[in-house]
């Protein structure tokens, strides 16, 4: 096992923060992560796993043992005239594999195109993306279950994802994917009914889409109005959309009656987090060189801040705001350690 001490992790998160990692190995393969696990538990330290950290903020040191993930691999499992059953290594990253998928026209996956990070961390919040979620596609996953140390394959069903949530989500750091098996399919069920989607579609005179189609359109929306995480750090959208009761979206609806909000029961609305922010004026604000990015309230950004803590302090105060305004309380979708 290659240890590294006292490691800078700024090249390993899209933040690009100056925290640090006591301790640091990159893993190749399942025996690999066994043997860092056992190390960790052994010398008596925490440990964490990283995909290609575009989903996280550290906010101090981190005193234990980073463990990358960088297990790789796309196998066929089975093939039939309608689908295709798909094992796809932890460390796979997310945007190639995806594209993989589209140049053989299976599909399932092209509404997630270039969403950054590896495909590990995929079902960790279920990640979405244009009326797309994940977890739809996922038939399982296998884990080393780190509570009863052993391997296990979880479900769909048993990965209990909701809206940005899974098992994984709220057992932190209970289970250590190494692989995630996919169900594409050969004759997909295309989802344009996407606003954006329709739009650049509509604007290509593309009638009868095709899983490239739509992949090429969802490229060209995320490109044009997300920053790239390369040029400007950021995690993407910062806040989940909160749900709210009807009896608050009533009273809010009256007083607030552009507020963006979906029903999605008799009793539960969803409302987007971008609205409620920009509701309270932060969009384009910039503070001790951390802002609210100027075309997208959900995403914080950090032009220069070597803190997390900074970025952190930022994200409070955008809750704080949000809760006086509106009584409601943003929850982050950014793991924060
Ligand atoms: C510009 C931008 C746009 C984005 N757009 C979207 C979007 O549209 N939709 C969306 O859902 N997300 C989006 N995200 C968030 C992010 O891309 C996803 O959450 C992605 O899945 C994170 O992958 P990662 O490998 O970088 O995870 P990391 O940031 O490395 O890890 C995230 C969490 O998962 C854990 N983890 C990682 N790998 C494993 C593993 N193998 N086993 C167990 N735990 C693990 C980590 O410990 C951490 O808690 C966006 C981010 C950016 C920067």
């Amino acid at each position: 096992m290659k240890l590294q001490k006292n490691i800078s992790l700024q090249p390993y998160h899209s933040f690009a923060c100056e925290e640090s990692a006591t301790f640091y190995t990159a893993v190749q393969t399942k025996e690999a992560l066994i043997e860092a696990i056992a190390w960790a538990k052994s010398n008596l330290q925490s440990y964490l796993v990283l995909g290609s950290g575009s989903n996280i903020l550290f906010t101090k040191q981190y005193n234990g043992l980073v463990i990358k993930m960088e297990i790789t691999g796309i196998q066929k499992l089975q093939e039939s005239p309608s689908e295709v059953l798909l094992q796809v290594g932890a460390g796979e990253n997310w945007t190639h594999f995806v594209s993989y998928c589209v140049q053989k026209s299976w599909g399932g996956l092209e509404n997630l195109s270039l969403i950054p990070g590896t495909v590990g961390a995929a079902p960790i919040q279920n990640i979405g993306a244009y009326g797309v979620e994940v977890g739809e596609h996922i038939l399982s996953v296998d884990a080393y279950d780190t509570v009863q140390s052993e391997w296990v394959t979880i479900s769909q069903l048993d990965c209990g994802f909701s809206y940005r949530e899974s098992i994984f989500k709220k057992e932190v750091n209970r289970f250590i994917i190494c692989s995630v098996q996919f169900k594409l399919s050969k004759q997909p069920l295309l989802r344009t009914d996407y606003g954006a989607i329709k739009a650049v579609l509509h604007d290509r005179g593309i009638r009868n889409p095709s899983v490239e189609s739509i992949a090429n359109a969802v490229i060209f929306i995320r490109s044009s109005k997300l920053p790239d995480p390369k040029k400007l750090g950021n995690a993407g959208s910062f806040f989940k959309n909160p749900m709210i009761t009807k009896t608050l979206y009533d009273q809010l609806i009256l007083q607030f009656p552009s507020l963006i909000a979906y029903p999605i029961n008799d009793n539960t609305y969803k409302i987007a987090a971008g609205w409620l922010i920009e509701a309270c004026g932060w969009k384009g604000v910039t503070k001790d060189q951390v802002g609210c990015y100027k075309d997208q309230a959900l995403i914080i950004v950090n032009y220069g801040a070597t803190k997390g803590k900074t970025i952190f302090d930022f994200s409070e105060a955008i809750i704080q705001s949000v809760k006086v305004k509106f009584g409601v309380m943003l929850e982050r979708e950014v793991s924060i350690l």
